[in-house]
């Protein structure tokens, strides 16, 4: 266990795979400097890997002031033992009070063995942090600038705050999608910090025999509109309709879980708490009565628009516009109408 660092700075693990960075490291950087002003220190990342490539420029741009690299031809690809090393041994040489990760495969396989190590507190899969003063009820003792790490629990029925009073530093991991991806800021300068750390080969007890790499089919992060369909589809036959509408308006094709386990649809599909969290510019849903763990997934859509024969089904909440009726009838008039156009 380390002692508080007040003036340490917001990490950002910056995970890598092949010189590519996923979005939500992005979108983390932007919320690293967001606290990081917030508690007026710098905002810094962790990259390590083969080749750091042009990659400090883009997290730079996307807010970062330092950034600690670890280069090593053995890193090429990620393995959990010396990825742990790397990061816990500059969190003890530089003591950051807070420390982010992306809650990918490999933020989730890599934040709770470093937190481990660490004997630091660690909070997964949180939809919103910020910072605040926060009275511990068991002492009195109000500390000041923590950390909140907010995510759904108990089935996505309430949203739960966590603090950690006593556990340093502070650590998340944060889904995807939920934080804005701010504009890159070309101009921003940074420090980008050659870190040596010392990796003896014990470390690297796996041997990489071969790579398979699924091609990704399906974009719902991407797209600027989604259909979705739900339970009230009634049938994977019936689902074409969603099919037809998304390829009229030019949209992807969501889905919710009821959707999913009725076998409408693969789960690659699948919107919401235990799906893809998306955010497009239009999303249309269809036969989805918006249950909280769907709605966890897709409330920020810029215009929502809900088709459901139940006027009382709570998507109508969240919706800026309802068609109350059947999907069956209401969707064949929506494509007959845009194929009109
Ligand atoms: P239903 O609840 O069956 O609702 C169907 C809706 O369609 C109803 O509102 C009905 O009025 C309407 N309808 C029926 N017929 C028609 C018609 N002909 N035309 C128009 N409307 C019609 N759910 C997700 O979606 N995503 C998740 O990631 C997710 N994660 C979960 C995680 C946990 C831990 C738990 C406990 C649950 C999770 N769920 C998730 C499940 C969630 O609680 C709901 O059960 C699910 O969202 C229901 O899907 P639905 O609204 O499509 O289906």
């Amino acid at each position: 266990m380390i002692e508080p660092n007040r003036q340490g700075e917001v990490w950002v693990f910056a995970e890598q795979e092949d010189g590519t960075i996923p979005d939500v490291v992005l979108e983390l950087c932007g919320k690293a400097r967001a606290l990081a002003d917030q508690l007026g220190v710098k905002a810094g990342a962790v990259l390590a890997g083969s080749d750091r490539g042009s990659l400090p420029a883009q997290l730079i741009a996307h807010g970062i002031d330092n950034l600690y690299v670890v280069e090593d031809k053995r890193l090429e690809h990620f393995q959990t033992s010396p990825y742990t090393r790397i990061v816990c041994s500059l969190i003890q040489k530089h003591e950051p009070q807070i420390v982010l990760y992306g809650a990918t495969a490999l933020g989730r396989d890599l934040a709770p063995r470093v937190a481990s190590e660490m004997r630091a507190g660690m909070t997964a899969d949180c939809t919103d942090l910020q910072i605040q003063d926060v009275t511990d009820p068991r002492t009195k003792q109000v500390h000041e600038n923590l950390l909140l790490q907010i995510r759904p629990a108990f089935g996505g029925n309430i949203i739960a705050t966590i603090v950690n009073y006593d556990w340093w530093p502070q650590m998340a991991t944060v889904r995807e999608g939920v934080m804005p991806l701010q504009e890159p800021d070309l101009a921003r300068s940074g420090q980008v910090i050659a870190e040596p750390v010392e990796l003896d080969d014990s470390l690297f007890p796996v041997k990489l025999i071969e790579r398979h790499i699924e091609p990704r089919t399906v974009n719902l992060k991407g797209a600027r509109v989604i259909v979705a369909g739900g339970g009230g589809v009634g049938s994977r036959d019936s689902f074409k309709l969603i099919h037809e509408l998304a390829g009229a308006i030019g949209g992807a094709v969501g889905a919710s879980r009821a959707a999913v386990d009725g076998g409408y649809i693969g789960k690659e599909h699948q919107i919401g708490q235990t799906g893809t969290t998306v955010r497009p510019a239009l999303y249309i849903a269809a036969g989805i009565s918006g249950a909280v763990q769907h709605r966890a997934g897709m409330e920020e859509s810029a215009k929502i628009i809900a088709i459901n024969t139940d006027p009382e089904a709570p998507i109508f909440s969240v919706a800026h516009y309802g068609i109350v009726g059947d999907m069956r009838k209401v969707i064949p008039l929506l494509v007959k109408s845009l194929k009109e156009r």
